[in-house]
């Protein structure tokens, strides 16, 4: 079957191959034909370094397709169902699932992470997270799927797999958004659009989006920013919403120490800035320890939407069935897998919201 296949880190494209097999299904595990897949920000991590990751791999997390294998002991899924792929998949019984937090779950995630998945050219090769979606076919831990209505579009299920649950589970979920509040978004691609739609849904007065890409400032407008500059012209909406004080909420979405300290400092005293990025490990942030004290303001962090994917998934369907949350209008790009290395380009300069690969043709 085909894949896109990173054959190391620090490789700059993937290689779409015709021989690549996946393993599987054994024992608690389903087999899933990937029908589409989003092209995320952190596929390009993986290639970079940025988010450690065994290779070769098959690239790809967000994605979505139809159960056609089951193994052993498999109850809750069937052959025929509709599926979201989880990259944090929540085991059910350790203290973070039974305590609320499914998301900082690591039980299965390991695992699979760690487990070869694939058979690239007769080696063996892992899913990048624990998945990889850029494959026909993927196997993945029962507890690594999400069953969903089957009149949902493929595309549109393959959205929620990473990046809206993200960007709208950062503002409802991370940093519960009180309605009437002022909100500011560092980082308009398509986790940050979701970010701008989370805290439109949660009823923000003012929804301020900064990117360096002029494009996307209109389009971060459509989503529901009010307001949208780039950093240079952060100042006068600051002024206008909060009198200079600072913003109630600051999303930062690109994981740069410059950007995360820019969110701290344009928070107001007692306000909440959130890390959605995935930044290096080597990058620090410098805060110091008098204004720690002084300004009572929150930095906090949030992986994967802080969502539980079992309930959460079927919430954001629900906000989109009602047409209050616009997941048809974040699809910026339809392709096939053969053009892959052409969507990373264009991810790197920015022209792209969502990019989605279709497995055989239909949507
Ligand atoms: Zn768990
Ligand atoms: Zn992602």
């Amino acid at each position: 079957m085909r894949a896109a296949v990173l054959q190391a880190v620090g490789d700059e494209t993937v290689e779409v191959r015709d021989d690549v097999e996946v393993v599987g299904p054994g024992p608690g595990e389903v087999r899933v034909a990937i029908r589409a897949t989003g092209v995320c920000h952190s596929d390009l991590s993986a290639m970079n370094g940025t988010i450690p990751q065994p290779t070769p791999a098959v690239l790809g997390h967000e994605g979505a397709g139809e159960v056609v294998a089951v193994g052993e002991g498999v109850g809750t899924i069937k052959l025929g169902d509709h599926v979201i792929v989880v990259w944090v998949p929540p085991c059910g019984t350790c203290r973070y699932c039974l305590g609320g937090q499914p998301n900082l779950c690591t039980q299965v995630m390991y695992s699979a992470g760690l487990t070869p998945r694939f058979v690239v050219g007769g080696s063996p090769a892992y899913g990048f997270a624990g998945t990889g979606t850029f494959a026909e076919e993927v196997v993945l831990p029962v507890q690594g799927v999400v069953a969903i209505d089957k009149d949902v579009p493929w595309e549109i299920a393959s959205l929620l797999g990473c990046g809206v649950v993200t960007g709208v589970g950062a503002a409802i979920n991370a940093a519960k958004v009180r309605p009437g509040s002022s909100v500011l978004v560092y980082g308009c691609g398509g986790v940050g659009m979701a970010v701008i739609q989370g805290a439109r849904i949660a009823g923000a007065a003012e929804i301020v989006a900064v990117d360096r890409v002029e494009a996307k400032l209109d389009q971060a407008r459509r989503f529901g920013a009010t307001h949208a500059v780039v950093p240079e012209r952060l100042g006068g909406p600051k002024d206008e919403i909060t009198e200079g004080d600072g913003f109630d909420y600051a999303f930062e979405v690109i994981g740069r120490p410059e950007t995360i300290r820019a969110a701290y400092d344009n928070v107001r005293r007692g306000g909440t800035a959130v890390v959605v990025g995935a930044g290096r490990a080597e990058e620090t942030v410098e805060l110091n320890a008098f204004e720690l004290f002084y300004s009572e303001k929150t930095l906090k962090g949030t992986i994967y939407g802080s969502a539980d994917v079992r309930t959460d998934f079927h919430r954001l369907l629900r906000l989109w069935k009602a047409g209050r949350l616009d997941l048809e209008g974040m699809i910026s790009d339809r392709l096939d897998l053969s053009k892959i290395n052409e969507a990373f380009a264009k991810m790197r300069a920015g022209e792209a919201i969502r990019q989605v690969i279709h497995f055989g043709g239909a949507a």
